[in-house]
C-alpha cells in the first residue's frame, strides 16, 4: 500500500493532521508496525562534496551566493576525500551516504564526472548512495543509475501554492521533472519538505497532496524544521513547535506507509522525548553526524545514547531491496583512454627529439 485510500483528498489529510496529537500518533504507530519493524532506525549521513555560491534563491537556504551568510564557498570535494569521510560514516554506523552539491541543474563536465566516481565508490563500500544535485535531465540520472546511485533527493519544499513564496528562480514543475528523470532512470526517489517557513497546515498538506498524486510516491520522504540562519530572507521565522514536528511525521506516516519516513533537519531543536515521539509515530531515519550540510546537527556519540535510552537499532543498508551494481561509465572510461593517449604521444614526442639531438635548453637564472 503505497498511498493510504482513508486519506486521498487534500481535505482528509488536512483532518488527519488536525487530530487529536495522541489519537493521530497511535494511529500512525500501528500504520509504522504493519510495513516497518519499529525499532530500526536508519542512520543516514550528508555530506556537502560542493559547497557555497548557489545561483538559486531559495529563501531558506545559507547556500545561495545572494545571501550574505557565513557559509564559505568551496569548490567540489575530491573522489579520495569523499571515500575517507563515507568511511568514517560507515564506522559510526550510518548506512547511507547522501552527498549534496550545490548546483542550479547538473552540468555534463569533470565535475559530474568526479561525482559518478564517487558514486561508484560510496557504492563500493556497501552504503546506499543518495545524491542531491539540482535539477538533473535524463541522460543524466541514467549515468547515475549506472554508476550505483540508490536514491535522488530532490525536494518540493512545500505546497505548489506556497512554493512561490519561498523561491522564484525556478519552478514546481521543473522540480516534479527532475524527480520524473530520476524515476525513469529507475533510481528510488527521495523528496521532502520543510516546515516552519511561514506556510499555512494547508501548504503541509498541499506538499503531501502533490505526492499523493504522483504515479508512485517517494520511497523516502524527508521532513524538515526550517533552521533559520542568519542573512537568509527566512532568518527571523520563529522556530517551530516540536509537536508541529511530530504532527507532520505522523500524518506522512499514515498518508505513505511504505515509504521511509526520515526526521531531518531541526533536530538539534528537538528534546530526545520529541524525537522519541517522531520515531513512535514513524520515522525511519535520522541524519547522523554533527553537520547537515551547513547548519548544525546533533553528534554520533549523542545519537548513539539516544538510540540506547530508546531501544532503537540501526537499520541495514539496502534492507528489503537490492544492491545495485556499479557500471563502468562510458564517458569516464572513454576520457581516460584519450588522456592516457595524450600521455604516450607526449612520451613519444620526448624520446623522439632526444634520438634526433635534440637537447633541452639550460636556462641559467642569475
Ligand atoms: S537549496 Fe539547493 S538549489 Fe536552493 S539555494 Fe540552496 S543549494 Fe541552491
Amino acid at each position: 500500500m503505497k498511498i493510504n485510500p482513508n486519506y486521498n483528498s487534500p481535505e482528509a489529510l488536512l483532518e488527519l493532521y488536525n487530530k487529536p496529537l495522541l489519537e493521530l500518533v497511535f494511529e500512525a504507530a500501528t500504520v509504522h508496525r504493519q510495513f516497518h519493524d519499529p525499532r530500526e532506525v536508519q542512520m543516514s549521513s550528508l555530506l556537502s562534496i560542493k559547497t557555497g555560491g548557489c545561483p538559486e534563491d531559495c529563501g531558506y537556504c545559507p547556500q545561495a551566493a545572494r545571501y550574505h551568510t557565513d557559509v564559505e564557498a568551496h569548490k567540489l570535494m575530491s573522489v579520495d576525500t569523499v571515500i575517507e569521510q563515507a568511511k568514517n560514516a560507515k564506522a559510526n554506523g550510518s548506512s547511507r551516504l547522501c552527498m549534496g552539491a550545490a548546483w542550479r541543474e547538473v552540468r555534463d563536465n569533470k565535475d559530474f564526472d568526479s561525482v559518478v566516481e564517487m558514486v561508484q565508490a560510496v557504492n563500493d563500500l556497501d552504503m546506499e548512495v543518495c545524491c542531491t544535485l539540482g535539477m538533473l535531465n535524463e541522460h543524466q540520472a541514467q549515468r547515475l543509475k549506472n554508476a550505483g546511485l540508490f536514491a535522488y533527493n530532490h525536494n518540493l519544499d512545500s505546497s505548489r501554492e506556497f512554493y512561490g513564496d519561498v523561491i522564484s528562480t525556478r519552478e514546481y514543475e521543473d522540480r516534479l521533472n527532475t524527480i520524473d528523470n530520476a524515476r525513469k532512470a529507475g533510481i528510488s526517489v527521495c523528496s521532502g519538505g520543510i516546515i516552519g517557513m511561514g506556510e499555512a497546515i494547508e501548504d503541509r498538506v498541499g506538499l503531501l497532496w502533490s505526492y499523493m498524486q504522483m504515479e508512485t510516491p517517494p520511497e523516502s520522504i524527508p521532513i524538515n524544521a526550517l533552521v533559520a540562519v542568519e542573512g537568509t530572507p527566512l532568518e527571523d521565522q520563529k522556530p517551530i513547535e516540536q509537536w508541529e514536528m511530530i504532527r507532520m511525521v505522523a500524518t506522512t506516516r499514515i498518508a505513505f506507509p511504505e515509504s521511509v519516513v526520515r526526521l531531518s533537519a531541526g533536530r538539534t531543536k528537538m528534546s530526545m522525548e520529541a524525537q522519541g515521539m517522531c520515531f513512535m509515530a514513524g520515522a525511519g531515519s535520522i541524519f547522523a553526524g554533527d553537520k547537515l550540510l551547513t547548519t548544525p546537527n546533533p553528534d554520533f556519540n549523542e545519537d548513539k545514547e539516544m538510540f540506547n535510552i530508546l531501544g532503537l537499532i540501526p537499520k541495514e543498508a539496502f534492507a528489503g531491496s537490492e544492491k545495485p551494481v556499479s557500471m563502468p561509465d562510458p564517458l569516464i572510461e572513454e576520457r581516460k583512454k584519450r588522456e592516457l593517449e595524450r600521455e604516450d604521444e607526449l612520451k613519444n614526442a620526448r624520446q623522439e627529439a632526444l634520438k634526433n639531438g635534440f637537447e633541452p635548453r639550460k636556462i641559467t637564472v642569475s
